[in-house]
């Protein structure tokens, strides 16, 4: 009985087997790709593609990497008249439905007869990298630029290229061109938009301290002058003013250097991190000692930034690894891991740490979860530290626990030796 069972179930695997290759099959020769199939798949396809024969192209490109030049895109920079030529001797098979669209052709011949004129002159440097991609061998290369429809509009296109060997040898390649001109513009708004929002807070926050400072000094010329004749309570009124005076200039302070990170040009230099934290270090050497704090460091890089700027960083972030101590005596570790073309830099707490839900939110404006009453602060501090840090291309977030301590890890792009020394 048990071996006719085992039998069955091996005959149906068997069976199964069977049916799943004919299937198999049958898909296959659906998909088989003929001359018309490609043709159809081709011309229909919701995405602007060319075709074109390039054998010519990577030749020439090679040729110049063979005979010597080092930095190809120098030389095609040095020679336009060589990237023309070499530009000449693609050959544009065919053009799609939705790029006759797009460019706002005709007809495909229409497009075929007139593809030069859609280049721009920024088209070109666009190009030239296309060029230079080919000499580094890369099949794939992708990028934006600007071209003309042949009525005469300005789009934004993402182009991207992929070269294909064909049996024979020769070299074709497909380009695929995507729209993008409604994402700029959307970009472009919101750039504009953050620049007058920083402006503005600029203006305002700089404009908020003089009335701040009459309110200051009048609260200060009546506790002098008459504070012996007030009573108690109104003293203790007078002293609530000139604390919201003062936690008010903190806060335009605060939102004045956050507004001024945006608008400063951005001038790098090799920055030796350690050099910074040392720096730090004997800053807040008297916050250290009260809280009777540890802080180490190790193995940290020298990158390509703005000096007093990533000192804001590790100021801010090993302050609040001072301020927002458990019961535990504070230890603070930096460190740095390399992680192909960055820095991953860490500031290690073993303070109280953050729970999942404000993770994120610690980094924009005025967000505390603490207390006023238990940690004093105003909530730019990390705003200001992550701006900084996307200023440098990097980015940055939090790994932590309640009760346990936290890690600020943060990116900053590796600088070569070159960029050093220079
Ligand atoms: P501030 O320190 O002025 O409150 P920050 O922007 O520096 O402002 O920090 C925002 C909030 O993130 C803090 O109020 C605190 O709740 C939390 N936070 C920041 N750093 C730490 C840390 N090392 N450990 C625990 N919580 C932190």
């Amino acid at each position: 009985m048990l071996s006719t069972t085992t039998t069955s179930m091996s005959e149906r695997k068997h069976m199964s087997t069977q049916t799943k290759s004919e299937s198999e099959q049958k898909r296959e020769g659906l998909l088989a790709i003929g001359p018309e199939r490609y043709k159809q798949i081709f011309e229909s396809v919701p995405l602007s593609m060319w075709e074109e024969e390039y054998t010519e192209v990577i030749q020439d490109v090679r040729a110049i990497k063979e005979s010597g030049v080092d930095d190809v895109r120098a030389y095609l920079e040095a020679h336009p008249e060589v990237v023309a030529d070499i530009a000449s001797k693609a050959i544009i098979l065919d053009v799609n439905q939705e790029a006759i669209r797009l460019y706002e052709a005709d007809s495909k011949e229409h497009l075929l007869g007139s593809i030069a004129r859609t280049f721009l002159p920024e088209t070109y440097p666009f190009y030239l990298d296309s060029l230079v991609a080919v000499a580094n061998g890369e099949a794939h290369f992708s990028g934006e630029t600007r071209v003309q429809t042949l009525k005469g509009n300005i789009i934004n296109i993402l182009l991207s290229y992929l070269t294909m060997t064909q049996p024979d040898g020769s070299e074709r390649v497909l380009l695929c061109i995507v729209d993008i001109t409604h994402r700029k513009q959307i970009e472009e708004e919101l750039t504009r938009s953050n620049r007058e929002l920083e402006e503005f807070a600029y203006v305002a926050s700089h404009d908020l301290q003089e009335p701040l400072r009459t309110i200051n000094s009048y609260a200060k010329l009546l506790e002098r002058r008459n504070g012996k004749d007030l009573d108690s309570k109104a003293n203790g009124y007078l002293q609530k003013i000139t604390d919201g005076a003062q936690r008010m200039q903190t806060l335009i302070n605060d939102l004045l250097m956050l507004s001024r990170l945006g608008q400063a040009p951005r001038v790098f230099e090799p920055v030796a991190c350690a050099q910074i934290v040392e720096e730090v270090l004997d800053s807040t050497r008297g916050s250290i000692t009260k809280a009777g704090a540890q802080v180490t460091y190790d193995n940290l890089p020298t990158i390509l930034g703005d000096h007093s700027q990533l000192r804001l960083v590790f100021q801010n972030l090993i302050g609040n690894g001072l301020k927002f101590r458990g019961s535990e005596t504070p230890h603070i570790q930096i460190a740095a891991q390399r992680d192909n073309d960055r820095w991953v830099i860490s500031v290690r707490d073993n303070g109280i740490g953050i729970d999942d839900d404000n993770k994120e939110v610690i980094f924009a404006m005025f967000q505390r979860v603490h207390g006023r009453g238990e940690y004093p602060g105003t909530g730019i501090g990390l705003a200001i530290v992550k701006k900084i840090v996307e200023r440098h291309d990097g980015r940055i977030w939090v790994e932590s626990e309640v009760g346990k301590g936290s890690n600020f890890c943060f990116t900053l792009r590796a600088a070569g030796m070159a960029e050093i020394a220079a």
